[in-house]
This record gives structure tokens, C-alpha cells and sequence, in this order.
């Protein structure tokens, strides 16, 4: 079965700068292990009476990027919020099957869900900074939750926001106010904000998706730089951006069925189902 989209192209070298003068890092390790950062077995989820997800089964690999990609409403973000339990907010819901995160079962009983939801970051579709300074974006975390102390703060937020690569663009302004800054620093913003909690997982929902071609290729290249230190899912509705940024991609369906799952290059240019290559060459969506 051959689709007729073109190969992926390859994802873009690093271009974003690194500073020469850094900080020291206080975040030396990367806290997770094993080359597994999720496992998922037959996990379903239901809305009431809707059964979002059907029985899917993947594993995510340390430090590389899985994409999620199927038509609207397949149940891509219901999975991704059901990583970090966000769904947990919503009345009515419940799950089978087991999803493991970092080795922990995530819907088990011993999770700790505050300390689960640090390894795990989310960002959103639209940026969304809190109503305060850019350095306060990244402080506030990691202070609330007394992950690091005091007097390392200010290297702690440098450190983000080199990470995010964003440091060169907002060094001379960490007391302005962070809607102040672009959409595409926003959403970068929103990514240091996340690190700031010492993840080891990043969830990605749409993060480009309010954001202009040089905005999105920006978070792309973050995107491929953060993979050499974080385990990134990302929902995107973009295929090429999925062809991009992803290392392994997800192909879910109507239902909440994963369909097929596989190295990037060979969901696009040889899948094994007929469905996928039917998406992925634009037959529906
Ligand atoms: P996708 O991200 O692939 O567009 P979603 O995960 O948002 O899909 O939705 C999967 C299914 O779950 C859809 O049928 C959607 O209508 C339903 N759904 C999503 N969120 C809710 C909710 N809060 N309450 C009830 N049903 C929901």
C-alpha cells in the first residue's frame, strides 16, 4: 500500500542560538528512567454515557516526540488529558485499562496526583500566561510548590526561559507584564512555565494552533530541542507539523480507536492500514 503524500520532511536542524553564558542549571538530571515514559494498556475512557477511548494500547519513548493525529472529535485530546488526569475535573467520567507514568499508575491509588501533575506539563492551544510579570510566570510554580529555594529562583527562571528559548527576547523586561508579549512568546512563555515544574513529560495540545507560520516554526525548533531532555506527546491537526516535529506518530480514529502507531516516515509515506492512509492522504477528516 503506497500513500501519495510526500515524505516527511526532515525535521529541521536546531536553530535556535544557545547563549553562551548560562546559568547554573538546577535541573542537572532529568529525573526519569527507563526508556519507556508512558504505558498504556487497553485504557478507555467514557463521558457519561460516551465512550471516548476504545481500548487503546501504546507506549511512549523517552526523550523523542510522539504526534496524535485522526480526525476531529477521534478522542486525541480526551487521551492527552487523560495523562495528567486533567479530565479527572469533568463530572460523569471514568476509565479502564492502565495508564503508566513513569512507572506509576496513573488512575492507581497511590498516585500522588500534585506531584504526578509536576512531571507532567501541559500546554494549551491558546497561550494562556497568568495576569502576571514574565518572571512571576515561571516563579510562581516552583515557589508555590517549594521545589527550589529562594535564593535559586532567579537562575531557576533564567534557566526556563533559555530552555524555552525565549531568555534573548525578554531579559531586559522580566517585570513586564506577560501579556505584553506576542502570541508565539506567549505560548514560549507558557512552555518555560512548564519546565519550571521539573517535568519529564510535556503534553502538547494543538500549541500551534493560534499561531502564525513564524511563531509555529519557532515552538517547532523548540520543540526538537526540548526532545533531547523531555518526553513530548503533541495533538496536532497538522500533518505536515506532525511529519516535522514527531519521531512516532499516532493515528487515532473515529471511536477513540488507535488505528496504527509507528516510527514518523513510515506512517506517512507506507502505512499498514488502509484507514491511516486514507487520512493521511486527505480521503477525510
Ligand atoms: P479530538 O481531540 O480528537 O478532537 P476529543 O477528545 O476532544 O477529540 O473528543 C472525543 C469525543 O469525546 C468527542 O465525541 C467529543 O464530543 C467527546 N467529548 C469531549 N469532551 C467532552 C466533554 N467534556 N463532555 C462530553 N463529551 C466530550
Amino acid at each position: 500500500m503506497t500513500a501519495t503524500l510526500e515524505p516527511p520532511v526532515a525535521a529541521a536542524p536546531m536553530m535556535i542560538p544557545r547563549a553562551s553564558v548560562a546559568p547554573r542549571d538546577p535541573f542537572p538530571e532529568p529525573i526519569g528512567t527507563g526508556e519507556l515514559a508512558i504505558e498504556v494498556r487497553d485504557f478507555s475512557f467514557w463521558y457519561g454515557a460516551t465512550r471516548a477511548l476504545h481500548d487503546v494500547s501504546l507506549t511512549v519513548p523517552r526523550r523523542a516526540v510522539t504526534a496524535l493525529i485522526g480526525p476531529s472529535g477521534c478522542g486525541k485530546s480526551t487521551f492527552l488529558r487523560s495523562i495528567n488526569r486533567m479530565n479527572d475535573l469533568i463530572p460523569g467520567t471514568r476509565t479502564e485499562g492502565e495508564l503508566i507514568v513513569e512507572g506509576e499508575s496513573v488512575y492507581g491509588s497511590e498516585i500522588d496526583l500534585v506531584a504526578h501533575r509536576q512531571r507532567v506539563g501541559m500546554v494549551f492551544q491558546r497561550p494562556n500566561p497568568f495576569p502576571k510579570s514574565i518572571y512571576d510566570n515561571v516563579a510562581y510554580g516552583p515557589q508555590l510548590n517549594a521545589l527550589c529555594p529562594r535564593r535559586d529562583l532567579p537562575d531557576l527562571v533564567e534557566q526556563c526561559l533559555r530552555r524555552a528559548a525565549l531568555w534573548d527576547e525578554v531579559r531586559d523586561r522580566l517585570d513586564s507584564p506577560a501579556t505584553g508579549l506576542s502570541g508565539g512568546q506567549q505560548q514560549r512563555l507558557c512552555i518555560a512555565r512548564a519546565l519550571g515544574n521539573r517535568p519529564t513529560v510535556l503534553l502538547m495540545d494543538e500549541p500551534c494552533s493560534a499561531l502564525d507560520p513564524i511563531a509555529t516554526q519557532k515552538v517547532e525548533e523548540l520543540i526538537f530541542e526540548l526532545k533531547r531532555d523531555y518526553t513530548i506527546v503533541i495533538v496536532t491537526h497538522n500533518m505536515q507539523q506532525a511529519a516535522r516535529v514527531s519521531d512516532t506518530t499516532g493515528f487515532f480514529d473515529r471511536g477513540g480507536v488507535l488505528v496504527e502507531l509507528g516510527e514518523t516516515n513510515q506512517i506517512f509515506t507506507n502505512p499498514k492500514h488502509e484507514r491511516t492512509e486514507a487520512y493521511i492522504t486527505g480521503r477525510f477528516g
